[in-house]
């Protein structure tokens, strides 16, 4: 078996992969890009399993200027996108996020909207009054107040997906159907990758883009990045009341959110710190009874009578240093790239990310510098802060 040669190797084919790749190819049409991806059905990749929430409401600037050019990407994808007169549907619907507010976040909640309105996000500080107003359903006694974000929505993480897929092969990336197992190096430069298949695969970069198994990769070349998978449970349900239109994804200081899906349904979830920590799918309707339920009945008792329908567990890649990503190159290993630790961001975060990867490697100028987000602070041990982690 003969090793063939790349320029560039990315590890993982969902949303980061293969956005990555698209702009890879876009900046240079002469690079040989592989895009290795074991599963072509995605049904264990994050990206799929996601809610596909974008939002502006964050509180790093990085973070805000990330989505601000996913929502300028998403405005013009299908149309970018199209392939043989085949144009990707994304169905990317602005139905808002609401963020409340009460004594346990108001200052850092006001800290993040004076950030959001000094970078021109049309984002509202809404009073009780105004959140009952808009919501009836909603039960605001213990809310201060709300943020409305208007640009904020879902799409079809899918459809983003396929998108750049299409888009990148059609301009010459390779998929490849295989597993890493191991990232090698001679000394402190990569070199390739070897895969389930025995094949060898040369390159002088390779990124990795494993999402939840980003940590097997890395360790595979030696190097330990505090990334790990941990559990995160999704229900969708059908209540007894039914709504004259949309919900916006609302978020509750508990950090419990929800929002109205396709065909009348409701679907929520909630991040929390015995989530557990290892690659696991399963999911249980006894999280939903005991405590999502009564927590959601509580905000809007029209939904003490519903149905559970469904769920599904994906897994969140999280960054255990801060919670936000870890991107650009690996300071003690040349040509290793990572854009890993996305935790409940990454869908939204792929387009500059891979855009940003991509003028690394070619060394163009950078349209938004993502520096802060450096390798180099994990091995300084220098945690960044962001306030609006879902
Ligand atoms: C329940 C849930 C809700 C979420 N909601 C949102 C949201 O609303 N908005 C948002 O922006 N983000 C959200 N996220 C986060 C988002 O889904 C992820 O951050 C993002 O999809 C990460 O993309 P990725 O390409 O890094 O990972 P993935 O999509 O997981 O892709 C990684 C790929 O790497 C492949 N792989 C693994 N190991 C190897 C190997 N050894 N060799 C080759 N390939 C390998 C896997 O098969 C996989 O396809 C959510 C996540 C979950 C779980």
């Amino acid at each position: 078996m003969t090793d063939t040669v790349h320029d560039v190797i990315i590890v993982g084919g969902g949303i980061m992969g293969c956005a990555t790749a698209f702009y890879l190819a876009a900046a240079d049409d002469r690079l040989k890009i592989a895009v290795v991806e074991p599963d072509p059905t995605y049904e264990k990749a994050s990206t799929t399993l996601s809610l596909a929430n974008v939002r502006v409401q964050f509180s790093l600037k990085q973070n805000i200027q990330i989505s601000q050019y996913t929502l300028e990407v998403l405005d013009s994808f299908e149309e970018d996108m199209i392939v043989d007169d085949q144009k990707p549907r994304i169905a990317f619907r602005t139905e808002g996020n609401l963020f409340l507010v009460d004594e346990s976040n108001l200052s850092a909640a006001k800290e993040a909207m004076a950030l959001q309105a000094g970078l021109a996000c049309r984002v509202e500080w809404w009073a009780p009054e105004k959140i009952h107003q808009v919501y009836p359903l909603y039960k605001t006694q213990n809310i201060l107040a709300g943020t409305f974000g208007c640009q904020d929505g879902h799409l079809d993480a899918y459809g983003l997906l396929m998108g750049y897929k299409a888009k990148s092969r059609s301009m010459g990336v390779a998929f490849t159907k295989d597993r890493v197992t191991a990232v090698r190096r001679a000394g402190q430069q990569v070199t390739g990758v070897a895969m389930q298949s025995g094949q060898k695969l040369l390159a002088g970069i390779v990124v990795n883009c494993a999402g939840a198994w980003a940590d097997q990769v890395a360790h595979s070349v030696g190097i330990d990045i505090p990334v790990v998978p941990v559990k995160r449970q999704v229900f969708v349900m059908d209540t007894k009341i039914k709504l004259q239109g949309p919900l916006p994804l609302t978020i509750l200081p508990s950090g419990l959110y929800f929002r109205t899906e396709t065909g009348g349904l409701i679907i929520m979830g909630k991040s929390m710190p015995e989530d557990p920590v290892g690659i696991d799918f399963s999911w249980d309707d006894k999280r939903f009874q005991d405590i999502l339920w009564p927590e959601l009945a509580e905000f809007v008792p029209a939904f003490d009578t519903l149905k559970l329908m469904r769920g599904w567990a994906g897994l969140y890649a999280v960054n255990t240093l801060d919670g936000n990503a870890i991107v650009g190159e690996w300071p003690e290993l040349k040509g290793f790239y990572l854009a890993n630790g996305f935790s409940g961001h990454g869908l939204q975060q792929a387009p500059a990310v891979g855009r940003y990867i991509s003028e690394l490697i070619t060394g163009q100028p950078l349209s938004l510098d993502l520096g802060i987000f450096s390798p180099h602070r994990i091995l300084d041990n220098k945690p960044l802060s962001e306030s609006g982690l879902v």
